[in-house]
């Protein structure tokens, strides 16, 4: 698969949806991919990024920054809040705010910094117990919060099981986001990113298929 085919794809999915062209963002999820294959999309003249690592964001972005303008980059791996102040400065988005505490962090951080990234909230639609989110019965409440915190939260964002049909997870999704007025949904992965579409999602978070298999296998966490 490549850039343009995925890039094709989403297109049609949107055509399908009776979606306005452009309507979904593609986030090329880099994770674990090395530096010559991130660097031969970015030629191509793609710039929305997606990592889940802060560490591994911090070694490789500010590098990408310095040689290519417009580069926009998107957190979508669960956040430690002691790691809360490298993500603020590092993204564009985050999309694992999941748990008060980190809630507390980054409006306290938003303050200080006078800028946040935008958020999406995770729910946990699966309600899997080692999956990062927020329970989907919890959700108005947390989302209330956030506001209430001044964040931007922008979005939803979920990661369904692996064994279960994704349509039922990204149709509850789009329910819990439509009933607290938020526009972004953030779902879709290699696998299942055009029906994300057809559901309703504003940002797929694509890797596999457009960088090819991950190479070092193992090392992508809990969030893969
Ligand atoms: C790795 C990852 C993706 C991309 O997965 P692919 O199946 O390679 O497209 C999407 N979302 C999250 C949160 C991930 O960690």
């Amino acid at each position: 698969m490549s850039l343009d085919e995925i890039k094709a794809r989403i297109a049609q999915a949107e055509t399908r949806a009776g979606r306005a062209p452009g309507s979904v963002q593609l986030i090329a999820v880099s994770k674990v991919q090395p530096d010559a294959r991130v660097a031969a999309v970015l030629d191509q003249g793609h710039r929305c990024f997606g990592e889940n690592r802060v560490q591994e964001a911090a070694g490789k972005w500010p590098g990408f920054r310095a040689r290519y303008d417009g580069i926009d980059l998107h957190l979508i791996g669960p956040l430690q809040s002691n790691k809360a102040r490298q993500a603020m400065e590092l993204a564009d988005a985050i999309h694992a705010l999941d748990r008060p505490k980190l809630a507390t962090a980054l409006a306290r951080l938003a303050q200080e910094l006078g800028r946040c990234p935008d958020l999406f909230i995770q729910v946990n639609t699966g309600e899997e117990a080692q999956k990062a989110g927020i329970l989907p019965a919890d959700a108005d409440g947390f989302i209330a919060e956030c506001r209430g915190l001044d964040l931007p939260v922008r979005g939803l964002m979920c990661i369904p099981p692996v064994d279960e049909e994704p349509a039922l997870h990204f149709a509850l999704l789009a329910k819990i986001a439509a009933r607290n007025g938020l526009n972004g949904l953030s779902m879709g992965m290699s696998g299942d990113f055009e029906s994300a579409i057809a559901l309703g999602a504003t940002h797929v978070r694509v890797g596999s298929a457009i960088f090819g298999a991950r190479v070092a296998a193992g090392t992508e966490g809990a969030a893969g």
